[in-house]
């Protein structure tokens, strides 16, 4: 997999333009997170590691696929992150789930962690980052900063829409991570939201605006 994956699939664009539409009311943008975020997974978990054993149909003996390797953790980034959770855990029911919490200290810009609770054997496994928007980078690339001082060293970021500002960034400071995302758009304004981009996808999500 190359670094960068823009998933272009008809299905996820139908449901981003539907994303997009600010008329798209708070209880159907979050099921589409959901819907995205699931395909989102499916691209980004197509390289997982694969091994055949043997099992019995109810005809005969087979060889079939299952996944080897490593085990998933998956990491919302708060608070927008969570909205993507459950579309993650309906296709990996068993992975483990770890929080990271961040807001930007208004003097320095710099994101501040306010709360972090990992796996305790998240460097045994491989690591999904969620966070809906990736816009300056600032946030993710302290996010995945955080996820590798606790031992993580195989990670994806899955996010819904990229400013090629976040790209730039999160790809200079962390050139390891796979990134996938349903688009990339032009580019940030002046207070940090993408464009075109959907708005600010925490109060969307949960109708706080
Ligand atoms: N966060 C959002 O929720 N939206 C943006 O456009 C940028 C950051």
């Amino acid at each position: 997999m190359t670094n960068l994956t823009e998933v272009r699939h008809p299905l996820v664009q139908h449901k981003l333009g539907l994303l997009r539409d600010h008329t798209t009311p708070t209880q159907v943008f979050r099921q589409l997170v959901d819907e995205l975020t699931l395909l989102l997974t499916y691209e980004a978990t197509k390289d997982l590691a694969t091994e055949e054993v043997e099992i019995e149909t109810p005809l005969e003996r087979t060889g079939v696929q299952r996944i080897s390797g490593k085990k998933v953790a998956v990491c919302p980034i708060l608070r927008a992150g969570i909205g993507m959770l459950d579309g993650v855990l309906s296709l990996i029911s068993g992975a483990r789930v770890g929080f990271i919490g961040l807001y930007r200290d208004e003097d320095t810009l710099e994101p501040v962690e306010y709360y972090v609770k990992l796996p305790q054997d998240i460097a045994q496994r491989g690591v999904l980052l969620l966070d809906p928007m990736l816009a300056t980078g600032n946030s993710t690339a302290a996010a995945v900063a955080t996820v590798k001082r606790a031992g993580a060293h195989s990670i994806r970021l899955i996010a819904i829409i990229a400013a090629p500002e976040g790209v730039e960034r999160l790809q200079a400071e962390h050139p390891d991570v796979t990134i996938v995302v349903a688009a990339i758009d032009r580019e940030l304004n002046d207070r940090g939201y993408i464009l075109p981009g959907l708005g600010d996808a925490g109060d969307r999500l949960y109708g706080t605006k």
